[in-house]
């Protein structure tokens, strides 16, 4: 029987927990060594309060079934703001993603570009992962309907049914598919765990793969890897039925802050409605060229040549 484990709980050893199952490790565990370490939690009736860390019980997350991860989660419609005035190029967004999805160094979800609208404008960074457009050419020419749209506004892709012919990556005029050559070195250990869409791990081979909104920590009531991963609070994520996002410290309404802080839609003339909205990189917290610190020679190179012209 396959592991039910998720990759959450493999890669990052990250805690579900519930008020019963603490009491119920506590009263079973006698043997259990105290480390001292708190950490907070909310009971069943909504009261917060203070446990031991070593009581704590794993509750590993259980994959949705394949109708289930093709429908989509009922009442949401997922969004993302990114906030072009706050991104120094820190790529934590970038590694987390690669880190929980099982991603090589070669292979990003999420991208970070510098930009330049103009020659007499200065550059800023642009981090970019799947739009999660309302009208997505890249579902429209599948073959075999790998990639959907679900209810909840998630493109995703089922590696299960990918033949690989990369239609949708030709499709897509945003470049956010990704074909996967090679299996990562972390898919080894991943082998006995349950494939499911929602989580995209463990990756097949000769397949497309993309950013994917993390759906699965979605259901958990968790923001995706890439708005937790950023040390500077750029991505917003939410729902827009609700008129909500959050970037882990700062939950904001969707609606006032797109209004406010004029949001717009990269390539709207595309007409391919993206879930994700940009806020313009006026009045920045860091200069551009913060963004070169602690890069690799190898990543400067790069920025060098890829800065991407608007004009
Ligand atoms: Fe499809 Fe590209 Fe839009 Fe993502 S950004 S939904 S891959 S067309």
């Amino acid at each position: 029987m396959k592991s039910k484990n998720n990759r959450r709980d493999f890669l990052q050893k990250g805690m579900l927990v519930s008020a019963a199952a603490v009491a119920g490790l506590g009263a079973c565990s006698p043997k259990r060594e105290e480390s001292g370490e708190k950490v907070k939690m909310l009971t069943t009736d909504g009261t917060l309060v203070e446990v031991e860390k070593s009581a704590v019980k794993k509750v590993p997350y259980k994959p949705v079934s394949p109708s289930e991860a093709r429908q989509g989660i009922p009442g949401k419609s997922f969004v993302m703001v990114i906030d072009l005035s706050r991104c120094k190029n820190a790529r934590k967004c970038v590694t987390k993603c690669q880190k929980m999805h099982a991603l090589g160094p070669e292979d990003e979800w999420i991208k970070v570009f510098l930009m330049q609208d103009s020659n007499d404008t200065a550059p800023y960074w642009f981090p970019k992962p799947c739009f999660h457009c309302n009208q997505p050419p890249c579902v429209k020419v599948c073959p075999v309907g790998a990639t959907y749209k679900r209810t909840d506004g998630i493109v995703l892709i089922d590696n299960e049914r990918c033949i690989g012919c990369k239609f949708c990556m030709t499709a897509c005029p945003y470049s956010s598919r990704v074909f996967q050559w090679k299996e990562p070195e972390d898919n080894q250990k991943m082998t006995d765990m349950e494939y499911s869409p929602e989580s995209s791990v463990p990756t097949r081979v000769g397949t497309v793969g993309k950013c994917d909104f993390c759906p699965d920590m979605a259901r958990q009531g968790k923001l995706p890897d890439c708005v937790t991963g950023c040390p500077n609070g750029v991505i917003f994520f939410g729902n827009k039925n609700e008129d909500i996002v959050s970037n882990g410290t700062e939950s904001v309404r969707f609606s006032e802050l797109v209004n406010d802080r004029a949001g717009y839609h990269f390539l709207a003339e595309l007409g391919t409605q993206p879930n994700v909205y940009y806020l313009p990189p006026v009045e920045r917290l860091f200069n551009y060229e913060t963004g070169f610190n602690n890069l690799t020679d190898e990543q400067k190179e790069f920025y060098k040549n890829s800065i991407v012209k608007k004009h």
